[in-house]
């Protein structure tokens, strides 16, 4: 059934592509980026914020988030920041 409805969380995607940017800043170029820290600071991230959940289709289940307001923008960066220092800190590994 490829139309089966499905429950995402909008703003998984948003962090995701918020942290891919900010690991381009040269800000963060020391900051560890290996697979377990990205998900840690994924993770992090999604606790600080509030989710947005919305029902779709499965073959749409990633979704493009534009970032509406800058607001909105401004409160994913920070959580996002806060989430790198918070995990460069204290790596889950060696
Ligand atoms: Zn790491």
């Amino acid at each position: 059934m490829e139309n089966e409805l499905i429950l995402v969380n909008k703003m998984e995607s948003t962090v995701r592509q918020a942290v891919e940017e900010l690991f381009k800043e040269k800000e963060y170029e020391s900051v560890c980026k290996c697979s377990r820290c990205k998900l840690d600071i994924i993770a992090l991230s999604l606790n600080i914020l509030p989710p947005k959940y919305a029902v779709t289709t499965q073959g749409n289940a990633v979704v493009s988030v534009k970032l509406s307001s800058d607001q909105w923008r401004a409160d994913v960066s920070m959580a996002v920041y806060k989430a790198i220092k918070i995990v460069n800190n204290n790596p889950r590994h060696s």
